[in-house]
C-alpha cells in the first residue's frame, strides 16, 4: 500500500508543483493572504470536501469525511511567506520585490493541496473525518491561535484525536523524514528590560546614578543565573540582542534598554526563566539603587511532540522512505513554531522533511529565511505521501 501511495502522490506532483510555484511568485506575509486564498480554494475546487473560510484570519479548513464513520485527523500546512527579498534568481522567483517564501510555506501549502487530493480518491477506504488546516500568520502572527480561537477543532463536529504538521528544511538531504518524541523545538519570548538610574555630567559618576553599569552588570548576571538555577537537562537560552543606551561620550544617561529573547524547551523552565530573569533584574538595579522594570511579549510555547505519535508516525515514515531515510532528532530545534497551539490541545507531532537541492548539500545550502533559500520540490511527494499516511495510520 505504501508504494501506490507514493506512486499516487509522484503522478500528481508536476501539477503540485505548479501550485507551489504559482504560490512562489506572489508571496503574503501576515495573517491576510487573498492571493494565496484564492490559489488554495482554486486548488481544492470540485473535491468532495467542506470548505470552511475563517473570518478572523485568512485561514482556511477543508473537511473530507470518509464512507464511514471514525475518528478525526488533523493536517496542517501554513501559508505565509516573509518579509525580505528574495534574490535565488529563480524563473519563479517572488514577483513582489520585497516579500519572499524563504521558509517553505508554498511548499507546505501545495504538499497539503495534494494530500486532500490524495485521500479524497481513497475516500472509500476512510472511516473518519481529515481536516486539512490552511493556516496564515505562522512567522509570528500567531496564526494557529485565531484560528483554534475561532473553532478550528470543533469544525468537524468531532475533535481531532491526531495532528500532523510537516516543516521543509535545507539542514536534511531531500526525502529524509526528521522528527522526536517530547520538545520539537523551543518556546520563543522577548524580553525587555528598562533599567532606570539617574543621568549626569560623565566626570562625575559619582553625582548621577549609571546605569550603564547596572546593565552591564544585569545581561552577566542573567549569564551566571541560568547556568546556576536551570537544569542542564531541560536547558533554556537567554540571549540579549540590544542594548540601548546614550548618545554623548560625556553624558551619563537616564536609562538604559535591553531587550532579547528566551527560548526554553519545557513549560515549566519557561515559567521558570520569566520569573529568574526579572528577578536578577531587578535586584542587580535594587543593589545598585535604581529601578529595572522587566516586561515579556509571549511568543510561541513549546512544540512538544506526543510520545506515542511521533514512534506511530517514525513507524510510517520507516515503511515510506526505509529506515536508513528517516532520523530520529538526538536534540530540538530552538527556533519556535506556532504549530505548538495545537498540540497544547491535540495529541501529534511536527515532522522535519528534507529538502535540500540535489545541487547542494545540506552543509553547503543556504538555510530557510535567507535570500537566497531553494528548496527540492522532489521532497513534496514524500511529504504528500507522508501526510496521506498519516490519515490512513488511524482512518484507513
Ligand atoms: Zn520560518
Ligand atoms: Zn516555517
Amino acid at each position: 500500500m505504501t508504494e501506490s501511495i507514493i506512486e499516487e502522490a509522484r503522478a500528481i506532483l508536476p501539477e503540485i508543483v505548479e501550485l507551489r510555484r504559482a504560490l512562489h511568485r506572489n508571496p503574503e506575509v501576515g495573517l491576510e493572504l487573498p492571493g494565496t486564498r484564492t490559489l488554495v480554494l482554486e486548488a481544492l475546487a470540485g473535491l468532495p470536501l467542506e470548505i470552511i473560510e475563517h473570518h478572523t484570519t485568512g485561514g482556511v479548513v477543508a473537511i473530507l469525511r470518509g464512507d464511514a464513520e471514525g475518528p478525526t485527523v488533523l493536517l496542517r500546512g501554513d501559508m505565509d511567506g516573509l518579509p525580505l527579498r528574495e534574490d535565488t534568481g529563480l524563473d519563479f522567483a517572488s514577483v513582489t520585490g520585497d516579500t519572499m517564501h524563504a521558509c517553505g510555506h508554498d511548499l507546505h501549502t501545495a504538499m497539503l493541496v495534494g494530500a486532500a487530493r490524495l485521500l479524497s480518491e481513497r475516500r472509500a477506504e476512510l472511516s473518519g473525518t481529515v481536516m486539512f488546516m490552511f493556516q496564515p500568520g505562522e512567522e509570528g502572527f500567531h496564526g494557529a491561535r485565531y484560528m483554534l480561537a475561532e473553532g478550528l477543532l470543533d469544525s468537524a463536529g468531532s475533535r481531532p484525536e491526531l495532528a500532523v504538521a510537516i516543516h521543509v528544511t535545507t539542514i536534511l538531504d531531500s526525502g529524509v523524514i526528521a522528527g522526536r518524541s517530547g520538545p520539537m523545538m523551543a518556546s520563543a519570548d522577548q524580553l525587555d528590560i528598562v533599567v532606570s538610574g539617574a543621568g549626569g555630567h560623565a566626570s562625575r559618576p559619582d553625582a548621577a546614578n549609571d546605569p550603564v553599569a547596572a546593565a552591564a552588570e544585569i545581561i552577566m548576571s542573567v549569564q551566571s543565573a541560568v547556568t546556576r538555577n536551570v537544569s542542564v537537562f531541560d536547558p533554556a537560552v537567554c540571549t540579549f540582542t540590544v542594548v540601548e543606551a546614550g548618545h554623548a561620550h560625556n553624558v551619563i544617561p537616564e536609562q538604559v534598554r535591553l531587550q532579547g529573547t528566551i527560548r526554553a524547551l519545557s513549560p515549566e523552565t519557561r515559567a521558570h526563566m520569566h520569573e529568574l530573569v526579572a528577578r536578577v533584574a531587578d535586584g542587580v538595579a535594587v543593589a545598585h539603587g535604581m529601578a529595572a522594570k522587566t516586561t515579556f511579549h509571549h511568543g510561541y510555547p513549546v512544540t512538544i511532540n506526543d510520545s506515542n505519535v511521533a514512534a506511530e508516525l517514525m513507524l510510517a515514515a520507516h515503511s515510506l522512505v526505509g529506515a536508513e531515510r528517516v532520523v530520529n532528532l538526538p536534540d530540538p530545534s530552538m527556533g519556535a513554531e506556532d504549530f505548538s497551539y495545537v498540540l497544547q490541545e491535540v495529541p501529534g507531532a511536527m515532522f522535519f522533511l528534507g529538502a535540500c537541492p540535489p545541487d547542494l548539500t545540506p552543509e553547503t545550502s543556504p538555510f530557510n529565511h535567507s535570500n537566497l533559500v531553494r528548496f527540492d520540490e522532489e521532497a513534496m511527494a514524500t511529504g504528500m505521501a507522508f501526510h496521506v499516511m498519516a490519515a490512513l495510520g488511524r482512518l484507513g
